[in-house]
């Protein structure tokens, strides 16, 4: 088949099914970022997540990963939504990042891009590959990169100049070839608005992030109780952050995403202090089912809003 047919067919295939970019690169070790992955690391910025170490020749080689891989086509699907804007606009209330408002991405991903290599296979015919949304070692921002999707900002987040930032990223590793993007450039110039807004200086230099300053580590990954430092720095956010994609100004006039299954529930834009405040088990299995927030069990979570409605309280004082 055509290079460029089969090409242009995969990616209005992704178009159709709801994803806002598609991009192509060819499928080979990732030299650059494998320095930069090692170094940082070493230096241990990835604190307890230490499953970031495992399977670091995969996670750097996606032939490793796939054998006999030729192509990674890569996929974004934003998340924004008018709901998200107001909600940014609040100050002083409890907040839950964008990104984990709605249901679990992984699921709705995951169906999008299985489709999308049955499709592959009708048009191509024989096709070995598999598609991964943030659930093995790829380095999903690196092929986006690759595929001319989006570069990585200072802020580390991935930024596509037509979606911003808020938008979720998946790939489809597969043995056949298309014809590739040329890789993204920089677009940041001389702006540093993310690392001037980091509450925690977690962005130690420009586009490097030390994931155990971060707020959403803080309040996600950290496994032990919040040290009383910690508890103080989170400010409004109950689960995650998204202050330095808040100030980037390719969010700006973002569009708004449109699977439906990706738009925010009401109830986790509850601004409501005294709600947060009184939220039991019970509630809390009922307003996360089926969301990212179920990352952080019911007692983390509670730690978080504890010591968020702590920080509003003083705040007020
Ligand atoms: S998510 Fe929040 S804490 Fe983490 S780097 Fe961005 S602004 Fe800083
Ligand atoms: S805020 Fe500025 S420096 Fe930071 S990611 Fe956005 S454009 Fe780049």
């Amino acid at each position: 088949m055509d290079l460029i047919k089969k090409t242009e067919d995969v990616r209005q295939k992704a178009y159709d099914l709801g994803f806002d970019a598609c991009g192509f690169a060819r499928a080979r070790r990732l030299e650059q970022e494998e320095r930069r992955l090692e170094e940082w690391l070493n230096q241990g910025r990835h604190g307890n997540m230490l499953w970031m170490e495992n399977h670091f020749d995969k996670r750097v080689d996606p032939t490793k990963l796939v054998p006999g891989a030729k192509s990674v086509v890569s996929v974004l699907a934003s998340y924004n939504h008018p709901d998200h804007q107001e909600h940014t606009r609040l100050e002083e209330v409890p907040k839950i990042s964008k990104y984990a408002q709605s249901r679990d991405y992984h699921k709705v991903f995951k169906k999008k891009l299985y489709k999308l290599f049955k499709y592959t296979r009708e048009i191509v015919g024989k096709v070995q590959g598999r598609v991964f949304v943030d659930s093995a070692p790829v380095l999903d921002k690196a092929w986006a990169v690759q595929a001319g999707i989006g570069w990585i900002g200072k802020n580390s987040m991935l930024l596509n100049k037509r979606l911003g930032s808020y938008f979720f990223i998946g790939e489809m590793i597969v043995d056949t070839e298309f014809r590739y993007n040329e890789v993204t450039t920089d677009h940041c110039g001389s702006c540093t608005r993310c690392i001037e807004a980091c509450p925690t200086n977690a962005i130690y230099e420009p586009y490097r992030v030390d994931a155990t300053k971060c707020i959403s580590y803080f309040t996600i990954e950290l496994k032990e109780e919040m040290p009383d430092e910690y508890k103080k720095q989170v400010g409004e956010w109950m689960f995650g952050c998204d202050i330095c994609q808040e100030v980037c100004p390719w969010n700006r006039d973002a569009p708004y995403g449109s699977i439906e299954d990706l738009h925010p529930r009401e109830e986790l834009q509850n601004h409501d202090m005294e709600y947060w405040e009184e939220l039991d088990l019970k509630e809390y299995n009922r307003i996360t089912e089926g969301t990212p927030v179920r990352r952080a069990k019911y007692e983390k979570f509670r730690d978080n809003v504890d010591a968020v409605i702590e920080n509003l309280k003083s705040e007020g004082d």
